[in-house]
């Protein structure tokens, strides 16, 4: 018996040059989380490569993929533009987000979704035994589960989404909301990052299909489907011994040069409407107008990792980022001073490591966001017990990190006041903070997140078994 995990991407970078595939291996959370998994035994991991490759050349990557126990869904072009950015960057991500007056709810979007869902089938029957162990990944694969339950009646298959799950009221908006859910409820274990996303599920899909609940369990024709929050974690040994090393300590003395001072905020998203970065900015904008003995004495460091950028909202988002920092630094910036050091474009860990260890305050105010992870890399790489975490509490980190200054992201009066207690927040206090907010992090690692959900698929099913005995 295997695990076979199923996500959109493969945890691999492929890089083509001079006619030749290099594979490299990602170090992202979910990669991290996982890799005990995936890397053991004859398990696998199902997904797309993230690059298309031609008919011809397919088989020579399919190989090289295998040795890292990866197996490919090869998509086209056309299939990425209508299923990817498509459906589900511009219907279930706005959606998803509330955001609802974003999404474009094109038919030709939701026939691509479901044949896409069930490409992914095809390939995992490729490799799939009936007594395997599936794990689905996020809301590119809603359907997913619905289609393997019916090629696979008795197979235990887990599902998790990574972003929220909205309120009735949000969900139902959407035209194919039946579909969906039936896809969903082909799990047998369903999890989100927070109790507010399952109570959100559980009356959505009691509202829109014939099943009904007690508690966390969804019964349908005679199989219960157990609901649950696991809130997602972080490599935490990883961030917070990265600080201590060589690279990281130069990189740290740099940013410090000439800036013994100076009060750093600190604020890391990928570009997203969901990440409120321009109210942010509105707020820092405030606290200069409103508190104007700050000036000269406060940076804000933004980082802005490109991402979607074909996706029209995304590219509108970018400029108006462009020209608020363009504005707001040439009205305030002295001559050795500008208020925001704005950065679009990605950066190594190990300098990211060095802002997180340096910055007086890590500034996280998303409109909406499943978990966020950069609030836990925060606290992870503190390594001195200070700094102030400053959140939002739409963030789903926020129901776990109630020892940040959590803030409404919409009010920026109250993200302003958030950021002037930070800055005079004693030391005591800090320490007081981050202690506690470091412990949870410590112990609710993804390690953790990914051993607990496992845990939990096999008892369901276990006792999915001894009801029908
Ligand atoms: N990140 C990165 N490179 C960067 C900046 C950030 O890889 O230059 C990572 C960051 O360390 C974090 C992730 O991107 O792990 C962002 O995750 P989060 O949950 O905060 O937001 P998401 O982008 O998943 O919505």
């Amino acid at each position: 018996m295997k695990t076979v995990i199923i996500s959109n991407r493969l945890p691999v970078k492929i890089i083509e040059e001079n006619n030749e595939y290099t594979l490299i291996p990602s170090e992202g959370g979910l990669a991290t989380g996982l890799g005990d998994v995936y890397k053991s035994g004859n398990s696998i991991w199902i997904g797309w490569p993230g690059i298309e490759v031609p008919d011809e050349r397919q088989e020579e990557v399919t190989q090289k993929l295998a040795a890292l126990n990866l197996y490919p869904v090869y998509l086209t072009q056309n299939e990425i533009n209508l299923y990817y950015e498509g459906f589900s960057n511009e219907v279930l991500w706005p959606v998803f987000h509330y955001l609802v007056t974003y999404a474009h709810y094109e038919q030709s979007y939701w026939d691509c979704y479901q044949s896409v869902n069930d490409k992914f089938a095809k390939s995992a029957m490729q490799v799939l035994d009936r007594k395997d162990k599936i794990w689905i990944q996020d809301y590119q694969l809603l359907l997913l589960p619905g289609i393997l339950r019916e090629k696979l009646p008795n197979a235990t298959i887990g599902f998790f989404q990574h972003i929220p799950f909205p309120s009735y009221e949000i969900f139902r908006l959407i035209p194919w909301r039946e579909e969906l859910l039936n896809g969903l409820i082909g799990a047998d274990l369903i999890g989100f990052h927070t109790f507010d996303d399952v109570r959100h599920f559980i009356s959505t899909a009691t509202r829109l299909l014939p099943v009904n609940s007690s508690s966390n369990v969804l019964n349908s024709n005679e199989r219960q489907i157990v609901v649950e929050a696991f809130p997602m974690g972080i490599d935490y040994d990883k961030f917070s011994g990265l600080t201590a090393t060589e690279e990281v300590q130069k990189e740290i003395n740099y940013f410090r040069a000439g800036k013994e001072d100076m009060k750093v905020i600190l604020s890391i998203d990928r570009l997203d409407y969901s990440k409120g970065i321009l109210e942010r900015l509105k707020a820092l904008e405030l606290l200069l107008q409103h508190y104007p003995e700050y000036i000269g004495k406060i940076e804000l460091f933004m980082i802005v990792v490109p991402s979607r950028d074909t996706v029209p909202k995304y590219s509108e988002l970018r400029d108006q980022i462009d020209q608020f920092v363009g504005n707001l630094n040439a009205r305030y910036r002295s001559m050795n001073w500008i208020p925001v050091n704005y950065f679009y474009r990605s950066f190594p860990i190990e300098v990211l490591s060095a802002l997180y260890a340096t910055a007086d305050i890590c500034l996280v105010t998303p409109m909406r966001d499943g978990m966020n992870l950069v609030s836990k890399e925060y606290v992870a790489s503190r390594n001195n017990n200070d700094g102030v975490l400053i959140l939002s509490e739409m963030a789903g980190a926020s129901k776990e990190l109630t020892d940040a200054i959590i803030v409404n992201p919409n009010n920026l009066g109250d993200i302003m006041e958030a950021i002037v207690t930070a800055l005079k927040m004693p030391l005591a206090e800090q320490k007081l903070r981050m202690k506690a907010m470091r412990a949870i992090v410590e112990k609710f690692n993804v390690k953790h997140w990914v051993n607990n959900f496992i845990l939990r698929l096999n008892e369901v099913k276990d006792s999915q078994k001894s009801l029908l005995t």
